[in-house]
């Protein structure tokens, strides 16, 4: 199968971090950027950088963006271009297009565009670092809806030795440890003969209420 190939719209901090990161991750990336310092500090780093102004419509047209399987809009500091960066990417029939706002009536115009998904890289991750700062164990988590989310947790040293039948989440807590990553490498589905080492990663999923709980009473 093809790997997906991304285009990149804005070599800010933001979208710089993430072509690289596609591009560690084997994918194919072009950076387009309408500032040229921008554009050589990516070039040697990305299948190609650009210069050019991602709000003008042909020129998008001549680089074949249209062929591209995602693409996201990273400008954060103009609305006006990115939304206008934004309607260029759909108009020119991007499948995929992600864009980052930076207020919530900047998202809101986003998504009236039928942009498939709008970011705000700041807030998100604020929320996320205060959740890892009063949940020591947190790793990370996954919100898969208002209610429900799937966690990651390193198992605290209490836990150490403890078979997942002994620990018994589903009925005292009604969530489920349905991986577990260690430096042997991961257990998917693990049954209730599994065993807890202290260091281990485990990936949880439930309620909002039944990790809390897991997580004040357990770990
Ligand atoms: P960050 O907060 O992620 O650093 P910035 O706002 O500093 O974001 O970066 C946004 C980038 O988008 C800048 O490098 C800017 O030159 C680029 N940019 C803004 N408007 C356009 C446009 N119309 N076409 C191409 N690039 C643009």
């Amino acid at each position: 199968m093809k790997a997906q190939q991304f285009v990149v719209i804005g070599l800010g901090r933001f979208g710089s971090s993430l072509a690289l990161e596609l591009m560690e991750m084997g994918y194919e990336v072009l950076g387009i950027d309408h500032q040229e310092d921008r554009v050589e500090e990516m070039s040697d780093h990305l299948t190609h950088a650009v210069m050019a102004d991602a709000t003008d419509e042909e020129t998008m047209r001549s680089l074949g963006v249209r062929n591209f399987d995602c693409g996201i809009v990273a400008i954060g500091d103009n609305m006006e271009r990115s939304i206008l960066a934004a309607i260029t990417l759909k108009e020119l029939g991007v499948k995929k297009v992600v864009a980052k706002a930076i207020t919530i009536l900047h998202g809101r115009a986003l998504s009236k565009l039928g942009v498939d998904r709008v970011i705000f890289p700041e807030r998100d991750m604020g929320v996320r670092v205060a959740h890892q700062l009063v949940r020591p164990h947190l790793l990370d988590y996954i919100e898969i809806s208002k209610d429900f989310k799937i966690v990651e947790l390193t198992v605290p040293a209490c836990m150490d030795g403890k078979s997942l039948a002994e620990l018994n989440t589903r009925a005292k807590y009604g969530c489920s440890i349905i991986a577990l990553n260690r430096d042997s490498g991961m257990i998917v589905a693990p049954t209730a003969l599994d065993y807890l080492h202290n260091g281990d990663i485990m990936v949880v999923i439930g309620s909002n209420e039944s990790i809390a709980r897991f997580e004040d009473e357990a770990v």
